[in-house]
């Protein structure tokens, strides 16, 4: 097979971006015949998290697993685009160097605008005290220092965002 495996790690706020730029470029690499598959935060909790909450210990299990996974599927030639909110820079720095064709993607957006969008009505929530360790409200979001590409969805369309992941990938003969 051609086609060499990769890590898209998806990571930030809830809200700002993450799955929807995960398919957006899933789509555009699938139409191109590559190999993808999208790892979802929300979805593998529902799958292979279940027991787990959102202590810090708990977000990192669900890191970890979600890395171990992708891993598997990308040493296997397959570009694996993970959106996980993943708020801990050290277990992402860990995964970047235990791995290989990690590429960690920063999707930025202010607070303010997630709220705003309140996808999913959780910020209304969690302001109002009904969720509890809600990343950004009542827990930490830690941005990260070097990321491979930074989207800042507040800034530029998805079409836009989704392009400019694509073009990274190009450029460093990803794809
Ligand atoms: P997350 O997965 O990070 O929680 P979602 O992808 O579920 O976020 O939601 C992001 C929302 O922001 C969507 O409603 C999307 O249409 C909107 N949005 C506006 N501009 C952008 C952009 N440039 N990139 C991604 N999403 C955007």
């Amino acid at each position: 097979m051609k086609q060499q495996g990769a890590i898209l790690w998806l990571t930030g706020l809830s809200g700002a971006g993450k799955t929807t730029i995960a398919h957006g470029v899933a789509q555009k690499l699938q139409k191109r015949n590559y190999l993808v598959e999208v790892l979802d935060g929300d979805v593998v909790r529902a799958h292979l998290s279940q027991e787990l909450g959102f202590s810090k210990q708990d977000r990192d299990t669900n890191v970890r697993r979600i890395g171990f996974v992708a891993n598997l599927l990308s040493r296997n030639g397959i570009i694996t685009i993970v959106a996980a909110i993943s708020p801990y820079r050290e277990i992402r720095d860990q995964l970047k160097q235990t791995t290989t064709n990690f590429v960690e993607v920063y999707i930025k957006a202010p607070l303010a605008v997630c709220e705003f969008r309140d996808v999913k009505g959780l910020y209304a929530k969690a302001k109002l005290g009904q969720i509890k360790h809600f990343t950004g409200i009542s827990d930490p979001y830690e941005e990260p220092l070097n990321p491979e590409i930074i989207c800042q969805t507040d800034k530029f369309t998805i079409g836009q965002c989704v392009n400019q992941v694509l073009d990274y990938l190009e450029y460093q003969d990803f794809i």
